[in-house]
């Protein structure tokens, strides 16, 4: 009937993501709008660089060749832009990995049409590709496989260059540039893990505290037996009603209902019996009241029901047709015979707060008792 905590969540790990692909995606969700503010600044600052070096080409390459790296770099730089415009409007974490992703292939390729159409002589790429390695590493969070396939194409790329376009290194430096890269990759890796797992250990701790908190919560609000309000936490919800109804002078009643003869039903079939006409009589309120009233135990077979938005007329109705469903619940063969009196009070400028509408409405219920059960009694204007 209530909605319940009390499921565990899963909080085992496996490698760098939940196990629960449910929990894995609250995870990814939960990080969204981080890990998109982080990807426009990895962007941006990628993209300044990359502008910043057509100084290099000017300085250093013939007319014609500045042409083509120029609009290679700017080219590069206007598809970067539109990148981190669409990274703004990016809403599930399957969006974030395709355009990761299509931006790393984009900057693979475009750093490798700049360093392929520079001179033969010029290794200057050798030194900036370990920042980017990094870059994608420390900036591109959660997801890891990806930041290592990007790591592996921009090292692809740039090798092939140096084997294929380049004049040969001397074999030192050759083994010092491939150890320059090693070790960017290496640093990535381990920095990544280690951001990818204090967040996924952060969220799992965060999950679970509120799951705590909820269940706190649960017991605090909430009837043990029957999982609708106990007496506390309906006078809190509905005193908040009656102070908003005496605002507006919007017409609103509180039913106070009591099972007839709850004693002999514990009596004559035992306590358990008891238990399960409560729970059952608390689900056929609480299933047909609509989403604004507030309903609660409010003593051992005592229950309460405040109609904001009700006049009297409506009140009354609702009332009845709670005494007619309670007499069909025996139907299920296994609730007994139930009988409910109910005593009605509209809200009144007699009333003070709450509580003396709730006497009012406890009054007009000892009427319905002594008028002979099972029906409503309205209640008076007055305490007298
Ligand atoms: P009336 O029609 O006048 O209201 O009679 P009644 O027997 O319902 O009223 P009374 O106040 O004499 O008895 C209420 C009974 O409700 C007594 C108590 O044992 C029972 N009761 C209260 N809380 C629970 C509960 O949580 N479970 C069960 N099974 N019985 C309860
Ligand atoms: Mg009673
Ligand atoms: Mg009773």
């Amino acid at each position: 009937m209530q909605e319940s905590h009390n499921s565990e969540p899963d909080l085992t790990v496996t490698g760098l993501s939940f196990a629960d692909p449910a929990m894995q995606a609250d995870y990814r969700a939960c990080f969204l709008s981080q890990d998109r503010r982080d990807a426009i600044v990895a962007i941006a600052v990628f993209v300044f660089f990359k502008a910043a070096f057509s100084v290099f080409d000017l300085m250093f390459q013939t007319p014609d060749q500045v042409d083509t790296l120029l609009e290679a770099r700017f080219g590069f730089a206007a598809a970067s832009i539109i990148v981190m415009v669409l990274f703004t409007r990016v809403r599930s974490a399957q969006q974030y990995d395709a355009l990761m992703l299509g931006w790393v292939l984009l900057a693979v390729l475009s750093n490798f049409f700049t360093i392929a159409h520079r001179p033969s002589e010029h290794f200057g790429f050798l030194s900036t590709s370990p920042m980017l390695i990094l870059l994608l590493f420390v900036f591109f969070k959660n997801r890891f496989n990806l930041q290592l396939l990007s790591a592996a194409l921009l090292i692809g790329s740039d090798f092939f260059t140096m084997l294929a376009l380049r004049t040969p290194l001397p074999s030192q430096t050759l083994i010092q540039t491939m150890a320059t890269y090693a070790l960017a990759i290496i640093i990535g890796a381990i920095v990544s893990w280690q951001l990818h797992s204090a967040r996924l250990r952060y969220f799992a701790t965060q999950s679970n505290e509120h799951r705590l908190r909820a269940r706190l919560q649960e017991l605090a609000y909430r009837d043990e037996l029957t999982g609708v309000l106990n007496r506390r936490s309906f006078l809190l919800e509905a005193q908040a009603l009656w102070r908003m109804a005496a605002r507006t002078r919007q017409p609103a009643c509180l039913l106070m209902l009591d099972l007839d003869h709850f004693k002999q039903i514990n009596d004559s079939l035992g306590h358990e019996a008891g238990d399960s006409a409560l729970v059952a009589f608390a689900n056929l309120v609480q299933s047909s009241k609509r989403p604004g009233d507030v309903f609660g135990r409010v003593g051992g077979e005592e229950f309460a029901l405040f109609l904001p938005d009700a006049s009297a007329s409506v009140a009354r109705d609702v009332a009845n047709r709670i005494i007619r469903e309670c007499q069909t619940l025996s139907t299920d063969g296994q609730t007994p015979q139930l009988s409910v009196s109910i005593g009605l009070a509209v809200i009144s400028h007699v009333d003070s707060d709450l509580r003396s509408t709730m006497a009012r409405a406890d009054k007009a219920l000892y009427q319905a008792k002594a008028a002979g059960r099972g029906r409503t009694a309205l209640a008076n204007d007055a305490l007298r």
